[in-house]
């Protein structure tokens, strides 16, 4: 007689392999790490009593190949975010999916706002009134208006980009007035290795912040936080945007030289 029935041998072997998954995240295929960090989002929003539907998974596919862009795709997988403008030019060149919506989440340089102006929908890095004109002076006349988010350095970290909450509100009402740019958002990447309760008063201020800009401006609604480490604080505090890169896709290649 057979040591297990044939369904039970299933269940078996399908925590069997459940373990080796935890033991060697690495070995996830991306189809497997997208239902995953889909489940980690569900898990989030049941606790903050949030529908899953508010809150939108960009995967982070920055010094990524093509192939891991289209392994995601082929999953269901439509926001991606880039950080380094030739390795996204790369991807988005070559790739013929129009339904993609590529998400620029990177340091901004003036000289590189016609190309970003052109080949992305979204903007999350914006945070000097230069770089909005010149973003919404580029952006072709034949799409639609430039998503932006304004990205907070609510941290105060000297090293970080991003406003101040005491300089927000002008700048807010300066990239309004751009014709080709919409103003949806903010954005924030919180100090790194803090407290859970450090970060949660990081993401709580910046969800007081776009209420109270809300009021004024009903096009800002995204709070676009939480990363691979961070995205269930990210969500209990109301985030509708994750960015997600090392869980999606595994540990990343080092950033390509600056200028690239
Ligand atoms: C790289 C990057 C991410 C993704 O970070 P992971 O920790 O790999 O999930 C998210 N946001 C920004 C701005 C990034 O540069």
């Amino acid at each position: 007689t057979p040591l297990y029935s044939s369904a039970a041998s299933d269940v078996y072997k399908r925590q069997v392999l459940g373990l080796l998954m935890t033991s060697f995240p690495s070995q996830q295929t991306i189809p497997e790490a997208l239902i995953r960090t889909q489940q980690r989002i569900n898990e989030a929003c049941k606790a903050a009593k949030r529908s899953p539907n508010e809150v939108t998974l960009m995967a982070v596919s920055k010094t990524k190949p093509l192939s891991d862009v289209m392994a995601a795709y082929d999953h269901g997988q439509r926001h991606f975010g880039e950080n380094y403008l030739q390795d996204a030019l790369n991807k988005i060149e070559h790739c013929f999916h129009d339904d993609i919506e590529w998400h620029f989440i990177g340091a901004i340089q003036s000289n590189k706002t016609k190309t970003i102006a052109a080949q992305f929908d979204w903007v999350h890095t914006l945070d000097r009134q230069k770089i909005a004109q010149r973003l919404s002076q580029h952006r072709p006349p034949h799409l639609p208006p430039l998503k932006v988010l304004i990205q907070v350095n609510i941290s105060n970290e000297s090293n970080k980009s991003g406003v101040t909450l005491e300089a927000l509100d002008a700048l807010v009402d300066q990239v309004s007035q751009l014709p080709n740019l919409l103003l949806c958002g903010l954005m924030c990447i919180p100090a790194a290795d803090q407290s859970e309760s450090v970060q949660h008063e990081a993401f709580n201020k910046m969800a007081a912040a776009r209420d109270q800009l809300n009021h004024h401006y009903p096009s800002i609604q995204h709070l676009s936080m939480g990363m691979s480490g961070d995205l269930s604080s990210a969500i209990a505090c109301g985030s509708t945007m994750v960015r997600i890169g090392t869980d999606i896709f595994g540990s990343r290649n080092p950033a390509p030289a600056p200028n690239s």
